[in-house]
């Protein structure tokens, strides 16, 4: 029988899991490294995990053999089938207690599924989001774990030591129940399309509207990576701008714009629908990269389809991009509005008890969207745990204020000279319908009242529903 020697075991041997083996080796945890092409152990074992304590396993028998109790075990691997037959492959070797993990992009209703089969099985399943790619995986990601919370004990230890720290504070914690995990991450990735979206619409009126080189616009995003922007999405717009081609010209000028996806964006914008919470700028954002795709379609209605005219603006220049600037910062707010309300829905329908100012800190280091703003939705929420609305606490509402003229004048030229801006006015339409006492809807449930008997509530009898006969026939 083997020796019990290793702390966790890996299974996936692609990027991910080799980077976050690496990176658990380095804090001092003995890792059992598997993969379903057991070639890859081998290999893996001979080269990067060369002169490290990780050892490696040919069979998922020789894997548990080796593994301390409780035992603990990561999968990183595609996610979907891949996962579930994995885990359909562990239940009969493990103890009740063992603990399972999955690290991958799973959807969270998978998880919650999983979770309740493991759970009749008397072992402990975790659903972590992992975010920040390969370089985090290496080198300290943003850990989200959901599931049975029994299991955090456990693991918490090696998750907070490998994780990204965040001013020594680690951006990971345990996030909820069931689902709660992938389903963090999931609104992590949707806020990341987000953030995306409104950076290339600032670039987009840089470049058509002010009609500025690649490496102007660098500049401007350097600058303002110094200040409230500071993010890692912003500093690597700044470099991709300025990075040359063999040439010398911009590579990113020659990248055809065509957006592709992997879903995690169109599962938030989803979630967003099914719960009823305006996720409005993920959502855009989403379709945004749909559009982008349809590059045949839209060369030839290019030819087609008439704007108006002029696509560059003629005022002051320097003023301008300070207005954009104020725009992509107000409507990030808003996308991270969004985003919260949509935590705080899913949190009311499945009963997950979710810290989010512990989920800002979480994403504050090591992830994608990681960014100096994060600190202060931390410090909303370290202030008021109940907020309901990031919009409403002092400091965001504050910085809208401020950000309002130049954000309006930025969606209104936009329109006027014809350049897109589905993210940065879907952003401030939102604003606008959320800082609404009336809105237009009575008209609605009007017409809802005359087509099809749906009934109306008066303004000054809320619960109580009317039909009229609106044709008097
Ligand atoms: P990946 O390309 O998504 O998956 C490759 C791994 O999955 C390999 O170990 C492969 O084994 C295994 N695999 C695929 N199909 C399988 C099947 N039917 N049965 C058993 N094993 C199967 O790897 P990755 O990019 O490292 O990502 C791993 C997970 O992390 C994914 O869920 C991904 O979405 C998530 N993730 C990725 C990133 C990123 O930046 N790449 C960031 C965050 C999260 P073989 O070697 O035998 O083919």
């Amino acid at each position: 029988m083997a020796e019990q020697v290793a702390d966790i075991a890996l299974i996936g041997l692609a990027v991910m899991g080799q980077n976050l083996i690496l990176n658990m080796n380095d804090h001092g945890w003995v890792v059992c490294a598997y993969n379903r092409t057991t070639e890859k152990v081998d290999k893996f074992l001979a080269s990067e995990a060369k002169d490290t304590k990780i050892v490696g396993a040919h069979s998922l028998q020789e894997m548990v053999a080796k593994l301390k109790k409780p035992r603990r075990i990561m999968i990183l691997v595609k996610a979907g089938a891949a996962v579930d037959g994995f885990i359909d492959k562990l239940i009969p070797l493990l103890d009740k207690g063992d603990i399972i993990i999955d690290g991958g992009n799973s959807e969270y209703q998978d998880t919650q599924r999983r979770c309740q089969q493991l759970a009749e099985k008397g072992l402990l399943y975790v659903g972590s989001g992992v975010s920040g790619g390969e370089e985090g995986a290496r080198f300290g990601p943003s850990l989200m774990p959901g599931g049975h919370k029994e299991a955090w004990p456990h693991i918490k230890d090696i998750f907070q030591s490998i994780c990204a720290k965040s001013d020594s504070e680690p951006c990971c914690d345990w996030v909820g129940e069931d689902g709660a995990g992938h389903y963090v991450k999931m609104v992590h990735n949707g806020i990341e399309y987000g953030d995306m979206q409104l950076i290339c619409e600032a670039y987009h009126l840089m470049k058509t509207g002010l009609g500025m080189d690649c490496d102007e616009m660098s500049e401007v995003f350097t600058k303002w990576n110094q200040g409230e922007l500071d993010s890692f999405l912003i500093e690597i717009t700044a470099n991709i701008l300025k990075f040359k081609d063999t040439d010398g010209s911009p590579l990113v000028e020659k990248i055809r714009d065509a957006a592709g996806q992997k879903g995690t964006g169109k599962w938030t914008a989803i979630s967003g629908l099914d719960y009823g919470t305006p996720t409005t700028l993920i959502a855009e954002s989403v379709f945004a990269r749909c559009l982008s795709s349809l590059k045949d379609e839209r060369v030839k209605a290019s030819n087609v389809l008439e704007g108006p005219g002029e696509a560059e603006y003629s005022g002051d220049k320097q003023a301008f991009i300070e207005n954009i600037r104020k725009a992509l910062y107000a409507s990030k707010i808003v996308s991270y509005a969004q985003g919260f309300m949509l935590l705080r829905e899913a949190a009311a329908k499945f009963g997950w008890n979710l810290n989010y100012g512990g989920i800002a800190l979480m994403w504050r280091g090591g992830c994608i969207i990681r960014s100096v703003f994060l600190g202060k939705i931390k410090e909303a929420f370290d202030k008021n745990s109940q907020l309901t609305n990031l919009l409403l606490d002092d400091f965001f509402k504050d910085a809208v204020g401020n950000c309002q003229s130049g954000w309006r004048a930025v969606v209104a030229q936009g329109a006027l000279l014809g350049i897109p801006t589905p993210a940065l006015s879907s952003a401030l339409a939102f604003y606008d319908g959320y800082r609404s006492a009336v809105l237009p809807a009575n008209l609605i449930q009007a017409q809802r009242d005359y087509f099809g008997a749906h009934t109306y509530e008066l303004t000054a009898e809320p619960g109580k529903f009317h039909h009229t006969n609106w044709t008097g026939t």
